[in-house]
């Protein structure tokens, strides 16, 4: 099947092609996003393959449907840049790929806490200059200390059992109480509740209405003096001008993140040349105790490659006109609930 891959970059293509020589499918690779502009570049490909930040809306899809496009395949587990009910009208079938780096994810959250709390990437600089001095690099043990995950599915157990190695207690709160935290010791609590006794809480729940700006002023007043908020779920779960606010007066003592609400703007591009105008992220850069990753914590070999061929598998199977499990059906209450997935 002949495929338009857009936002493509080195690293894409290498796991891509690897994966398609089990498939043979006819792989054209794009660098830009898929947008309304941009879709007339997939005329003639019955199959377009595209990531996070693709614009897959009403008017994109009109263009690809136009031009004979049937599967839009997402390499990525959520579709909030798609319009579902759009492509069922026009007969449009969509394909994700639902989980591939549980693991990375949270060993990327890990890294975060133990660079923010032993000031890894502030040592690292004063090294490099010369700079032994040891001077306001002071952390704290994990052991003993109580971590709050905020959604404790794939990626949020994982990191219990982690952070339980490290000898931490575990506070979880979830829509749905998942066993398995359980048995490791695991407590679930309400949102209160884990917000008053964490000391660091880490967010792995999906961006909906219901957890969008989940951390807000309210919810931040709630906290410990000085605890460590790791968000490596979606920078919607966030309200950055509030954690800003937290960072300010020291309530906020660390933060991490991986994600940011306006991200689309600034990641996956070398933009070390430019003049950022979003003063709210420059803004965050400029604290000592705030660590930020360009939406890298999925970024490991195994994902890349686990993306890849359920990717082709999910295109194989439509162009063999067998059912895909990973297909994405429009549904009335998907479509008012879910902001990101
Ligand atoms: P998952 O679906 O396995 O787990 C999500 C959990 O959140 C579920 O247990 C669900 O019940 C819970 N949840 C739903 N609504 C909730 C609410 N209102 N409050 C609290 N919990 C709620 O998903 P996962 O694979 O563990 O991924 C978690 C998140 O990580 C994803 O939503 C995605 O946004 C993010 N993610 C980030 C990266 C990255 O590179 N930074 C990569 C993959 C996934």
């Amino acid at each position: 099947m002949k495929v338009a891959v857009f936002s493509t970059k080195a690293y894409d293509r290498q796991f891509l092609a690897a994966a398609n020589s089990d498939h043979q499918h006819e792989l054209v690779f794009l660098e830009p996003r898929l947008n309304r502009d941009t879709a007339i570049l997939a005329a003639g490909f019955p199959a377009v393959c595209v990531f996070v930040h693709d614009q897959v809306d009403a008017s994109t899809l009109q263009i690809l449907a136009a031009n004979n496009t049937r599967l839009v395949a997402l390499r990525c587990a959520g579709f909030n840049n798609v319009d579902l009910k759009a492509a069922a009208q026009l007969g449009i079938t969509i394909v994700r790929v639902p989980a591939y780096s549980p693991y990375g994810v949270a060993e990327h959250a890990v890294g975060l806490i133990l660079s923010l709390n032993r000031k890894i990437h502030r040592a690292h600089n004063r090294v490099r200059e010369g700079n032994f001095s040891i001077d306001g690099l002071l952390g704290f043990n994990l052991n003993g200390r109580t971590v709050g995950i905020v959604g404790t599915g794939k990626i949020g157990l994982i990191l219990g059992h982690i952070m339980k190695g490290f000898g931490c207690n575990l506070l979880a709160y979830d829509v749905y109480q998942n066993p398995e935290l359980e048995m490791i010791g695991g407590k679930y609590v309400e949102l209160p509740e884990l917000f008053a006794n964490a000391d660091i809480i880490s967010l792995h729940c999906p961006l909906i209405a219901e957890t969008h700006h989940l951390i807000n002023e309210e919810a931040i007043a709630q906290m410990k003096s000085g605890m460590m908020l790791i968000n490596t779920s979606r920078g919607g779960l966030i309200d950055t001008q509030a954690v800003i606010e937290g960072l300010k007066s020291g309530k906020i003592g660390y933060l991490g993140v991986d994600v940011y609400e306006q991200e689309s703007e600034l990641f996956f591009e070398d933009l070390s040349g430019e003049i950022i105008q979003d003063d709210i992220f420059q803004r965050l850069t400029t604290f000592p105790n705030v660590l930020i990753t360009g939406h890298q914590a999925f970024f490991t070999a195994e994902a890349l490659s686990n993306i890849a061929e359920t990717t082709f598998a999910n295109i194989t199977d439509f162009d063999n006109g067998r059912p895909c499990g990973n297909e994405i059906r429009h549904q009335p209450q998907t479509e008012a609930k879910v902001l990101v997935n």
